[in-house]
């Protein structure tokens, strides 16, 4: 059957059910619906158990070939039961597929970030168009986690320039070579006279 398929193909372990796909010339609609457990409340963490109401989110999510995929999901609010708790109700994150207040798969996010970290913003944005994933450099770079304070200094720093034209950069990104974490993203300083001819 197709849709299994599919679901199996697109959200392997995550809790949620293909209920339709509808496509058209550009772009695949997946109409998804949760189905796992109830979710736990952000502030309390107390597991819910009622229902207070349903609606639906819009998500990117990764193209399949040459059409961009869009994934309708139907989402639950709970309330929280918690005595002493000051939030009523709250909505749920589907652990594998959503994250508070973003609008893109955490599969979609993932590809980005990886785009991201190694190429940087203006690279990182004409490949994102070649691929048909809709994110520009600001993005992009949006997604580049902040530098935490590390427990050691790098003992290897590699620094890697984001050069998209001959002669030119843009910025500076130092990697912790042996974890291969980006320790930090420098705007551009200074541009490099043209090579001679
Ligand atoms: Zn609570």
């Amino acid at each position: 059957m197709v849709i299994k398929e599919f679901e199996e193909v697109l959200f392997p372990g995550v809790g949620v059910q293909v209920c339709g796909i509808r496509s058209a010339r550009d772009e695949i609609v997946v109409e998804v619906a949760s189905t796992g457990r109830p979710g736990r409340c952000p502030d309390c963490r107390r597991r819910a158990s009622r229902v207070h109401s349903s609606y639906q989110r819009r998500l990117a999510e990764r193209p399949v070939g040459p059409r961009q995929v869009v994934v309708r999901l139907t989402v639950r609010r709970f309330f929280c039961d918690g005595k002493s708790c000051p939030r009523k109700t709250f909505a749920e994150q589907i652990d594998g597929l959503t994250e508070r207040y973003r609008r893109s798969s955490v599969a979609l996010k993932s590809w980005l970030k990886t785009i991201a970290e190694q190429l940087g913003g203006r690279a990182g944005e004409r490949l994102c168009r070649q691929l048909r994933l809709t994110a520009g450099r600001t993005r992009l770079l949006g997604l580049l986690e902040a530098p935490t304070v590390q427990d050691r200094a790098p003992r290897v720093l590699g620094v890697d320039e984001f050069a998209f034209r001959r002669g030119r950069t843009y910025g500076t990104i130092l990697v912790d070579v042996e974890t291969a974490r980006v320790v930090d993203v420098l705007p551009n300083a200074h541009r490099r006279p043209s090579p001679p001819g």
